[in-house]
């Protein structure tokens, strides 16, 4: 047997508008992409060609307005909102260009809450947030708020944050955008090791360098995919 793509996109098309008199514009065009378990993808586009609108998708967090999405074969259209909810926790893990820290709490608190949600118990939690923020050179940083700590190391909460779950799959939309080099860097490089994890990665990026340091490059422009090269 042919194990399906991890994920698997056919003809997904997005609409956005169309109701109270806004015009009806779509923004995605017919996508199709597979991506396997393990693969480290970069889908590199200009502002505005729709990356984030895609990553939103992939992640289970908007639904195409026509075309598939198989995640592990199973067409995510069948799912309900608590299944596709379901989905989502227990195996993407999100990193933002703006990191998306909740600035009242802790690192720690932070990298706890999507465990929170899943619902293990609070002592592992903590447990299995600090062992994280130790992997990400975080080390007796829990207790700081995001205001705290730099941007490197907010980004760095944020990927701990995504790993809670397990983050069988990252997508990361401009994850360096807003840091500076040396900053940006770490992050790539983190990104790296924990491909080399086994962690599937998506990397969101208007910039080429960053995007070719994946080993998949998908380029999208004007919604629409205009190649893809190893
Ligand atoms: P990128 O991340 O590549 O900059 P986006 O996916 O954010 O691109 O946006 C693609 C296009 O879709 C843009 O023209 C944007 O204005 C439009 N768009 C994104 N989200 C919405 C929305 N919620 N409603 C209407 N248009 C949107
Ligand atoms: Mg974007």
């Amino acid at each position: 047997m042919v194990t399906p793509p991890l994920i698997e996109l056919r003809g997904v098309r997005k609409r956005y508008g169309g109701s109270g008199g806004q015009p009806e514009v779509e923004v995605l065009h017919g996508i199709d992409l597979a991506v396997h378990a393990g693969e480290f993808v970069a889908i590199v586009g200009a502002s505005g060609s729709g990356k984030s609108t895609l990553m939103n998708l992939l992640g289970g967090l908007d639904r195409p307005s026509s075309g598939s999405y198989f995640f592990e074969g199973r067409d995510v259209a069948a799912l309900d909102a608590d299944a596709l909810a379901a989905l989502r926790r227990q195996t993407f893990g999100f990193v933002f260009q703006g990191y998306h820290l909740i600035g009242s709490e802790t690192a720690g608190e932070n990298v706890e809450l999507p465990a929170l949600y899943a619902g293990l118990p609070a002592e592992e939690r903590a447990r299995r947030a600090q062992a994280l923020l130790d992997q990400l050179g975080l080390d007796g940083k829990a207790q700081l708020r995001p205001h705290q700590l730099s941007g490197g190391q907010q980004q760095r909460v944020a990927i701990a944050r995504a790993l809670m779950n397990g983050g069988r799959v990252l997508l990361a939309d401009e994850p360096t955008g807003a840091l500076d080099s040396a900053s940006g860097a770490e992050v790539m490089a983190l990104l790296h090791a924990l491909a080399d994890r086994g962690h599937t990665i998506v990397l969101i990026t208007h910039d080429r360098e960053v995007a070719a340091q994946a080993r998949r490059v998908v380029e999208i422009r004007d919604g629409c995919i205009v190649a893809d090269r190893m």
